[in-house]
């Protein structure tokens, strides 16, 4: 079947303050587009598609890199051989999509990136024979299709938990990244972990208008071990169905620092930072990933073989994905287990 872009009509300002007063004369009828890899295969498939869209390609300001500073318009490829940035983020840029895809991807893109489920990256012809879902066009949600309300089990018509996919936010929150935005009401910066809230539909906290600017890495993170591993069902292009970020810092063989940014099972990327600083914000309601449950002590201790059991366990207790990408939830919920295990193994055994 072949799919058309709808109509809509192209606006390519060169200035962030162009950008933002584009945004803010056509509200919600516009959306911002960078490499297009994510929004036009979604405006394909007639997924909430605006009749605006607001081209973030020719802003120069978006395209500065360094190894603490990367701007929202670079794109995966220069970030996977930008070798200044720590080893895990360009790790994870380099496992993104295929190569031709990471050449016109970018960072902004890629941290708002739309959530995914087999029921809504379809096209509208089969969204239609099954009647649509609540992320687009519908009314209810086919993935868990009742909820218990005040003891009653009713339609579910509120909560959408389409699975966040983006490789480089887990990665970027296990670093401690900030991320700074401008909008109409001016510039803010706040930490990427605290950015991503809500069900798959909400996902995060982005005021009206506002562009991702830039992410902004503490020197910490320059000083630490990083790493990233996915599983997909095919390495060379498809999206992760599970993700780990790690960033280990280690005081002889004792652990100093320890922060796991986990993707692919959640409404948004999920944060163990078993340096105990930095907490999710209360997870949705319906949402059942809480890292912060039953975390084991692992500051001061030595990292062996029983104490990388210990937190890949943790990892994968907590973990709870969904039935709404490839892959079986049990076969994945092992798996973030597996590859915190292992990553935890190589980032340890490296030489300092
Ligand atoms: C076959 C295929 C495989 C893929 N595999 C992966 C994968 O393995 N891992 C992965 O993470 N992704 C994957 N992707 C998704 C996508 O290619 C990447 O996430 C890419 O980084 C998106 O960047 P982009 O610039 O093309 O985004 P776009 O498509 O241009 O934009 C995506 C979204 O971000 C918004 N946006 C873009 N820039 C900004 C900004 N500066 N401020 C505010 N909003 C902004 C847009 O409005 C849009 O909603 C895949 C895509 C395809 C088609
Ligand atoms: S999880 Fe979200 S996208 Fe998937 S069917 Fe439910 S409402 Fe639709």
């Amino acid at each position: 079947m072949t799919m058309l872009l709808p109509k809509f009509e192209l606006h390519q300002p060169t200035t962030v303050a162009d950008a933002v007063a584009l945004a803010k004369k056509f509200g919600a009828d516009a959306d911002f587009l960078s490499g297009g890899t994510d929004l036009l295969p979604n405006y394909k498939c007639g997924l909430n598609a605006r009749k605006h869209v607001i081209s973030l390609q020719h802003i120069d300001d978006l395209k500065h890199i360094d190894a603490t500073s990367i701007g929202a318009g670079v794109t995966l490829t220069e970030i996977e051989h930008n070798t200044d940035v720590p080893a895990g983020v360009r790790e994870a840029a380099g496992h993104i999509a295929s190569p031709l895809l990471r050449e016109s991807g970018t960072l902004g893109g890629n941290l708002m990136l739309d959530n995914r489920c087999h029921f809504f990256n379809q096209s509208y012809f089969w969204r239609n024979s099954l009647g649509y879902c609540l992320k687009a066009d519908g009314d209810r949600c086919h993935v868990v299709p009742k909820i218990n309300v005040d003891g009653q089990s009713v339609l579910n018509d509120k909560v959408c938990v389409a699975t966040h996919s983006s490789d480089l936010a887990p990665m970027l929150i296990a670093l401690g990244a900030d991320a700074t935005f401008i909008g109409p009401d001016g510039e803010r910066t706040v930490k990427l972990n605290d950015f991503y809230y809500g069900d798959g539909i909400e996902r995060y906290e982005r005021k009206p208008g506002e562009i991702l600017v830039k992410v902004t890495l503490p020197e910490w993170a320059l000083n630490v071990r990083s790493g990233w591993k996915k599983l997909a069902p095919r390495q060379s292009i498809d999206f992760s169905v599970v993700g780990v970020g790690i960033a280990l810092d280690l005081d002889g063989d004792k652990v100093s620092k320890l922060r796991v940014g986990l993707g692919a099972v959640d409404t948004t990327p999920v944060l163990f930072d078993y340096s105990g600083k930095e907490a999710r914000k209360a997870p949705h309601h319906y949402l059942l990933v809480d890292s912060t449950k039953d975390m084991p002590e692992v500051i001061g201790k030595a990292l062996t073989d029983e104490l990388i059991e210990t937190i890949a366990t943790h990892v994968q207790t907590q973990a709870q994905p969904k039935l709404n990408v490839p892959m079986a939830p049990d076969y994945r919920k092992k798996m973030c287990g597996v590859l915190t295990r292992r990553l935890l193994k190589e980032l340890r055994d490296q030489t300092a």
